[in-house]
C-alpha cells in the first residue's frame, strides 16, 4: 500500500538527491532478508532477524520491494516485543501486517530465486549470491561480505546492532547505483568481515563478551523522550525475558505517519489512531512480570512533580531540544546519557557524569544556543513571543487556536508558508514548511532511521552494563558512522567538562550532586 503521507525518509532524500521523484528513482527497490534453517532455530538469529525487517520494512522508497526468506515450522524462541506469534514466520507476517509499510512485502519458504541486494543470517542456500552476511555472538555484531557469520548467545543488543548494519546495507546497496546523486554524503558499502563490540566499542575478536544476567534489575530508570532513540531502547530493553524495577517514559507527544519510518515500536494503526508515545512503548513490556512500567503523556516539567530523587537518578534524555537537555541536566542525574544522530549516518552516544565529564550545558551552551535565535526568528517572521516558540520547540507542543489567529495577522500577505492547524504539534508543522521558513541552523537535519536507532539501542546496553557490568561503561562519548567507512580507530574517550561552564563549574550544582548521590 502506496500512503500519501510522505515518510520523513522521503523529504530527507528529495533534500539530498534534488528531485521530486525520488519514488521512481529508487524503483523497484528490491532487498531481500533470508535465514538459514540452523541460524533460525536459535533465538539471537531470531532476534537478528525479526529487527533487521522491523528496520528494512520502514526504509520506503529506497527499499520498495521487500522479500523475506523463513524456514517454516519454526518456534519462535526469543522474546520479540509486541509482534509475537508462535512460529517464527508467523511472527513476521504479523510483524509486517501491523506495520503496514508502503513497501510492498513478501514472507516466503527457502529458495534459490533471489534477486539482489540480500541480507544473510547462516548459511545460504546454493546459487544465492551478492549477499551481505549478518551474525551475533552476544555483544558482537558481524557483517561480511566474504562468508557466513556466527549466531550465537541471546543478547539483543549484539543482535539488533547487528540488524541496524543489515538495513545499512541494504540502504548503501540501493543508493550506489545513484551515488552521483549524493555528492556529499559517503557511501561506503562493508569490504570485509567487522566483528564490532556493543559491550566495548572495539573491533577485535576475543573482548570480554559477558552472558546478561536473568533477571536484569533497571532500578529506576527514565527515558524523557520517547521518539526514535528513546523508542529503540524501550524496544531493545523489552526484549529481555525478564526484567525488574520502575520504567518512567516520559513523552508528551503521538506516533505521527511520517516519523513511523525509524518508531520500530510503533505501527500505521497507532499512527491512525493517533497513539501516544509513551502508552505505544508501554506495550512493548507486556507480558514481563516485575517490571512496573509508569507511562507519563506530558513534557517532563509536568512529570516532574510525580518524581522522586530515585526515579531522577539514571535517565536518558532522549529529546530533541537542547533546552530540554540543559533542562534535564539541572536536576542532577547520576547518570544523565545522550543519543544522536545525522543524515550522514553517523550515531553518537554520551554518558554523562557530572564534574567528571562535560554536562548539558558544556555541550549546548545557553549563550549563543541556535534554539533562542531560531525562537527569536520566528517571532519576527509569525509574531508570538519568543518564550512561546522556545516552550514549543523544547516540548514540540501543539498551536492553540489564539495562537494561530495570532500568527495569521501578523504574517505578510506573501509569506509563504502555511498557518498551523489547531492542535497540530509545532515540529509537524516545521515539517511541512520545508524550505518555505528560513531560519537558522538548527535541528534540521533528518537523521537516517537506522542511526538514531543504533544509539537507542547502544544506550540499553549502557544501562544494563551501568548495573550489571559497571567496569565496562561509557566513558564518556563514543561515535561513528554507518554510511561511511566504519572507523576501526574511533574508541569511546572522556569529554572533560568545559572550562568555565555555567552549570558544572558552580559549586552549588556540584555540591547537590554529591548529596543526592553519596558521592
Ligand atoms: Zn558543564
Amino acid at each position: 500500500m502506496i500512503q500519501s503521507h510522505a515518510l520523513r525518509t522521503e523529504t530527507l532524500l528529495k533534500q539530498l538527491t534534488g528531485s521530486e521523484e525520488v519514488r521512481a528513482l529508487f524503483a523497484p527497490g528490491r532487498a531481500v532478508i533470508g535465514i538459514s534453517e540452523h541460524a533460525a532455530r536459535v533465538p539471537q538469529g531470531q532476534l537478528i532477524l525479526s529487527f533487521a525487517v522491523n528496520l528494512a520494512a520502514r526504509l520506503f522508497p529506497v527499499i520498495q520491494d521487500l522479500v523475506v526468506v523463513v524456514p517454516p515450522h519454526i518456534k519462535t524462541l526469543a522474546r520479540v516485543p509486541r509482534w509475537q506469534s508462535p512460529m517464527l514466520d508467523q511472527h513476521i507476517e504479523k510483524l509486517l501486517s501491523e506495520l503496514n509499510p508502503p513497501v510492498g512485502w513478501a514472507v516466503t519458504a527457502p529458495h534459490s530465486q533471489l534477486q539482489d541486494n540480500i541480507v544473510w543470517i547462516g548459511q545460504p542456500p546454493e546459487g544465492v549470491k551478492s549477499t551481505i552476511f549478518v551474525g551475533s555472538d552476544g555483544w558482537y555484531a558481524f557483517v561480511s561480505p566474504d562468508e557466513p557469520m556466527k549466531v550465537n548467545a541471546t543478547n539483543p543488543i549484539g543482535a539488533y546492532t547487528a540488524a541496524c548494519f543489515a538495513a545499512a546495507e541494504l540502504w548503501k546497496g540501493l543508493l550506489l547505483p545513484h551515488k552521483h546523486l549524493f555528492k556529499n554524503v559517503p557511501l561506503a558499502p562493508c569490504k570485509s568481515t567487522l566483528a564490532f563490540s556493543a559491550y566495548s566499542y572495539r573491533l577485535d575478536l576475543g573482548l570480554p563478551n559477558p552472558p546478561l544476567p536473568e533477571p536484569i534489575d533497571l532500578r529506576r530508570l527514565s527515558f524523557v523522550g520517547v521518539g526514535a532513540g528513546g523508542g529503540a531502547a524501550a524496544f531493545t530493553l523489552a526484549s529481555l525475558p525478564k526484567l525488574q524495577g520502575i520504567l518512567n517514559l516520559i513523552e508528551p507527544d503521538e506516533v505521527e505517519p511520517p516519523n513511523l519510518d525509524r518508531y520500530v515500536f510503533a505501527s500505521e494503526n497507532d499512527a491512525a489512531q493517533k497513539l501516544p508515545k509513551a502508552v505505544v512503548a508501554e506495550r512493548l513490556f507486556d507480558g514481563i512480570q516485575g517490571l512496573i512500567i509508569r507511562p507519563f503523556v506530558m513534557p517532563f516539567m509536568e512529570a516532574r512533580p510525580a518524581l522522586t530523587k530515585a526515579d531522577l537518578e539514571y535517565v536518558f534524555a532522549a529529546v530533541h531540544s537542547r533546552e530540554a537537555r540543559r533542562e534535564l541536566q539541572f536536576e542532577t542525574p547520576r547518570v544523565l546519557w545522550d543519543a544522536g544522530a545525522t543524515e550522514d549516518g553517523e550515531f553518537r552516544i554520551w554518558r554523562l557524569i557530572l564534574g567528571q565529564s562535560e554536562c548539558m550545558h558544556c555541550k549546548h551552551p545557553i549563550a549563543d544556543d541556535p534554539e533562542q535565535r531560531k525562537a527569536e526568528q520566528l517571532t519576527k517572521l509569525l509574531g508570538l513571543t519568543p518564550d512561546i516558540w522556545r516552550r514549543k520547540i523544547r516540548d514540540n507542543e501543539k498551536f492553540a487556536e489564539d495562537e494561530i489567529m495570532s500568527i495569521e495577522q501578523h504574517r505578510l500577505k506573501d509569506a509563504p508558508f502555511h498557518l498551523p492547524k489547531p492542535a497540530q504539534r509545532f515540529g509537524d508543522w516545521e515539517a511541512e514548511q520545508c524550505g518555505r521558513l528560513v531560519l537558522p541552523d538548527l535541528d534540521e537535519e533528518i537523521p537516517l532511521p537506522f542511526a538514531p536507532v543504533l544509539a537507542g539501542v547502544l544506550i540499553a546496553g549502557e544501562v544494563i552494563k551501568e548495573h550489571c557490568f559497571p567496569d565496562a561503561v561509557l566513558d564518556s562519548y563514543y561515535w561513528n558512522t554507518l554510511l561511511g567507512h566504519f572507523m576501526a580507530r574511533n574508541q569511546p574517550h572522556r569529554r572533560n567538562p568545559r572550562p568555565n561552564c555555567s552549570f558544572c563549574c558552580d559549586p552549588v550544582y556540584l555540591e547537590q550532586y554529591k548529596r543526592f548521590w553519596n558521592q
